[in-house]
Parts: structure tokens; sequence; C-alpha cells
């Protein structure tokens, strides 16, 4: 298969690429074309891929990224089967003091793009029957403290992405969402350097553990492969357990 991925520099991305190139949740052989901004990370993910990956240089919150990508993805190799549309920047603040820039910011990486990505990518999706997946967040459904914008942006990222799977269901093409809960990748390891911070967000989760990129990974590469060939307009909870645990033990 021909998989586009965003944010593949890193975490989530990064794992999608390596487990796609093993060929351990879709069998085979495949090509990506692997998207980030940062460029030495980036680098580093195609070196250990191989020939099988190429990479595109973008920023997300640029408005012509998603042309920039479908151009580059078509170029490498001929058409697109899946789009992973996984990149994501997280914004902490309380909304009553946050101010118009970082909201423009949050919501362009986190939802815009995905819309931009998806709309370059339809043609070529719609040629081969494929899949879009994005990776959405626990936090869409459930308000998460001082992430507001991020929640929010998130909450309407798996809404778009179940109105593509409407639109575009005539067309074979299947769309999803994966939501991880508290995974454990760059964009949180800092938060959970402090041993008695993880502790206490494991007692959290049902299966006692942060999750990995790996588990949300093959989450994702299930979905875009060819086991969830009647699966379109969900979203899939990948937060061991954390969303039935709502009620604090007494
Ligand atoms: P990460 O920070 O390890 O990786 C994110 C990647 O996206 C990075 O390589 C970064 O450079 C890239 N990126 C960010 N903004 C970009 C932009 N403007 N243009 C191009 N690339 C950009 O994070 P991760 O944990 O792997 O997160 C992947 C996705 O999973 C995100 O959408 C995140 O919101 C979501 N998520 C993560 C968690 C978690 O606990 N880690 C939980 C829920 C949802």
């Amino acid at each position: 298969m021909r998989f586009v991925i965003t944010g593949a520099a890193s975490g989530i991305g990064r794992a999608c690429a390596r487990l796609l190139a093993a060929g351990t949740i879709i069998p085979g052989e495949h090509r990506m074309l692997l998207v980030d901004r940062d460029a030495a990370n980036l680098t580093a993910v195609a070196g250990e891929i191989g020939d099988a990956a190429a990479t595109a240089m973008v920023d997300l919150a640029e408005t012509d990224a998603g042309d920039r990508i479908v151009a580059e993805a078509v170029a490498h190799m001929g058409g697109i089967d899946a789009v992973v549309s996984n990149a994501g920047v997280i914004s902490g603040g309380a909304l009553a003091e946050l101010d118009v820039v970082s909201f423009d910011r949050v919501f362009a990486i986190n939802t815009r793009a995905t819309w931009l990505l998806a709309r370059a990518a339809y043609p070529h999706l719609k040629a081969s029957r494929g899949a879009f997946i994005a990776t959405g967040s626990m936090s869409a459904t459930q308000p998460t403290p001082a992430l507001g914008f991020y929640s929010s942006s998130k909450a309407a990222l798996l809404m778009l992405v179940r109105q593509l799977s409407i639109e575009w269901g005539a067309d074979g093409i299947r769309c999803a969402t994966v939501s991880p809960g508290p995974t454990y990748t760059p964009m949180t390891a800092a938060g959970y350097a402090d041993q008695k911070q993880r502790d206490r967000r494991e007692a959290n989760i049902a299966l006692h553990k942060l999750g990995t990129a790996e588990e949300v990974a093959s989450a994702i590469l299930f979905l875009a492969g060819p086991h969830a060939s009647h699966i379109t307009g969900i979203d899939l909870l990948v937060d061991g357990g954390m969303s039935n645990m709502l009620m604090p033990a007494s």
C-alpha cells in the first residue's frame, strides 16, 4: 500500500512508519511519504525505513500544506491508498487567559490541516478506494483540565472525519479516528519524568499503564488496512480503559 503519514518524525507517527515497514499489522511491502516539520528527526526515521520512504518537510499550519503533501506523494508513489493524519500539538492554559494567536495555531494544526489534507487527497483516495485515518484524542470527548484549545480542536477533528465518512462512503473511501488516552511519547515524556505524577496517572487507567506509541499505531494501521474493510465513521479509543474510570475510588 501507499501511505502518507504526518507527524512521522516522532511518537505515534514514527511508530506507524516502523510497523508499516515491518509488515506486522498490514502484511506486505509498503511505500510511504513521511511528513513533518522537524527535518532532523524526519530524516532519521526515513533512514531507519530505507528506500520505501520519502520525506516531505512541511509545516501543517500553512494553508498550502495539503496540496504540497499530495503532490509529493503522487510524485513518489504514483497515488495514495491511505492517509494517516496524525500530527498534532498540545497547548495548555486557562480559556479565560489564552489568546487568539494560540487558538488559531492549535486549530490550524490539529483540525484545519486534516481537512486540507483530506481535500487534496480526495481524488487519489477515490481512485484507490482508500482510507483516511486521523489521530484524535480521548480529550475530544472528555474535558481535560487546562487543555481547552486542544480538547475542542480534537472534538472538531472527530466530527470532521465522521462527516468525511458519509460524504465519501459512496466512493468506497473509509474514514476513522483513533483516540489515544495518555500515551508515552516525546509529546508527553517530560510530564511523566516525575515518577509520582506517572504513578498517579497510571492509577486512573484501567490497565494501570500508559499506552505506547506502537499500541496506538497498531490501531491506526488496522483501521487503514484491509481487515477493517467494513468499518468507517468510527472513533476507536485506545486508552487502556481510562474512560471507564471516571468514578473516583472511595
Ligand atoms: P509527538 O510530539 O511525539 O509527535 C508529533 C509530531 O507532529 C512531531 O514530530 C511534530 O514535529 C509533528 N508536528 C507538530 N506540529 C506540526 C506541524 N505544524 N507541521 C508538521 N509537523 C508537525 O506526539 P505524539 O504523542 O506522537 O502525538 C501524535 C498524535 O497523537 C497527535 O495528534 C496528538 O495530539 C495525539 N495524541 C497523543 C497523546 C499522547 O498521550 N501522546 C494522547 C492523545 C492524542
